[in-house]
Parts: structure tokens; C-alpha cells; sequence
């Protein structure tokens, strides 16, 4: 059981990395912390980024990074966002004061626990690690570090989460980004082309154009499913199957 407080039930905290996950509780367990702070927000899908971000951008919500930004160092999105590039987990976690102490009380603990404020104009974002140099850096805590399950088994536990999480999203002809990505994936992994060119390999690319478009009807009419080249709950259970 977590012992990471949350302030409401839709707080996703399953798709945080495990090691990060082992601060958060040590955090919590400390006497000046616990019952004055909880997560307000953890881990986003894809979908939940590119919701929030097109709230952003719209003016009604708080800031919020694209989903679609990549960096030459493989990170992609928010540091909310399950990282595609790297094991699929999630890296940040945004705090909320719910009982007596200061913001800068919570940052200095935090930074104890190895969990650092990123955002100079926000308190609450707190980061365990950032990417240096194509791979998360993790930084330092004070104190003994709590033992990790930094395996292979969690790191698959990642990548299932992250496929689990694409599927409950459609797709159609013109959505881009990572799910389109995974989609491809197991369009190919049923042995349907996404290119001619044998120069462009996979032709995984993270674009639903006209080529995924084409193999997405193919593998639903092999399915016997109606060809309409939408990519739903239907599709994606045949897909995964
Ligand atoms: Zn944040």
C-alpha cells in the first residue's frame, strides 16, 4: 500500500518510477511533513498532457509544457508524462499544503529526500532527477537513499502502463505523438507495412497518415472489424490481443 496522501482519487501516483516512489513515502513518513503536505498531482498519460496543454493554450489553465516537445536529449513533454524516450515512468509531483507550514519549509525537506523545485515560479513542481546528457540524472539525497526495485520487472510494469494507457485513447488519420507511436508499433508487430521505402525501415514515426491509415482498415477488416480507419476500444483490444 502507498503511503503517499493524495488529495483526490484521479491523483495517478502508479506511474511514478519505483525509486522515486521511495523518497515520496520517506518524505511523508517524516514528523514535519505528514499531514501538512499531499500530491496534487502525479503522473499524466499522453492524453491528459495534451488536454491540459490545449487548456493552457486556450487561456484557462495553469501552465502546462506540450506533449509533443522533444529535446535533443530524448525527453519528451512534461517531466509529468510517462517518458517514452526513457522507461515509460514518470518524474515530477506537484505538492499541495494541507495542514500548518510554509512552502519554503516543503522545498527545503524535499530537497532532503532528493526531490528538488524545478520551477523557479512554482513551489509546488518537484522533481527527483532531470535529463543530463540522454539519461535521467538523479539527484543526490541526504541521508541513506530508501532500497529501489529498479528492475526489469518494474521497468515492464512501465512499459505495460504506458500501452494500457495509449489504448484507451482514439485514434484517427492526423493525430500525432506518442500513442500514434504504439499504435504503429503493434501495427507492424501484426505484420502490416507502414512503408515502401526499405531506406525508412519501420516507418514508425509517430504520424497517422495515409500509410497507417491504410494498415489500420487492412488489419481491421482482417479482423472483422468495420474498416473505418478509427482507431477505438474495438481496434485497440484486437491489437493487443
Ligand atoms: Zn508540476
Amino acid at each position: 500500500m502507498s503511503k503517499i496522501p493524495v488529495t483526490s482519487s484521479h491523483v495517478n501516483i502508479s506511474g511514478l518510477h519505483p525509486r522515486f516512489r521511495q523518497r515520496l513515502e520517506a518524505f511523508f513518513a517524516d514528523p514535519r511533513i505528514k499531514g501538512k503536505v499531499a500530491v496534487v498531482s502525479g503522473t499524466r498519460t499522453y492524453a491528459q498532457q495534451a488536454y491540459l496543454y490545449k487548456k493552457y493554450k486556450s487561456g484557462r489553465g495553469n501552465l502546462a509544457a506540450n506533449p509533443d516537445r522533444k529535446l535533443r536529449n530524448g525527453f519528451q513533454g512534461s517531466y509529468h508524462m510517462s517518458q517514452p524516450a526513457f522507461d515509460n515512468w514518470g518524474y515530477a509531483v506537484d505538492f499541495r499544503i494541507v495542514g500548518r507550514i510554509s512552502t519554503g519549509e516543503v522545498n527545503k525537506i524535499a530537497a532532503e529526500y532528493g526531490m528538488v523545485k524545478t520551477v523557479a515560479s512554482e513551489w509546488w513542481h518537484h522533481q527527483p532527477c532531470r535529463v543530463s546528457g540522454g539519461k535521467m540524472d538523479w539527484f543526490p539525497m541526504k541521508g541513506k537513499e530508501p532500497a529501489h526495485a529498479q528492475n526489469t520487472k518494474n521497468e515492464l510494469t512501465g512499459l505495460a502502463k504506458l500501452i494500457e494507457d495509449c489504448s484507451k485513447t482514439v485514434v484517427r488519420l492526423g493525430d500525432t505523438g506518442i500513442v500514434v507511436k504504439v499504435l504503429q508499433q503493434f501495427l507492424v508487430a501484426n505484420g502490416h507495412k507502414l512503408t515502401s521505402r526499405p531506406k525508412e525501415r519501420s516507418g514508425i514515426d509517430g504520424q497517422f497518415g495515409k500509410r497507417t491509415l491504410t494498415a489500420v482498415k487492412k488489419f481491421q477488416r482482417d479482423e472483422g472489424l468495420a474498416a473505418d480507419g478509427v482507431v477505438g476500444p474495438k481496434t485497440w483490444a484486437a491489437l493487443l490481443d
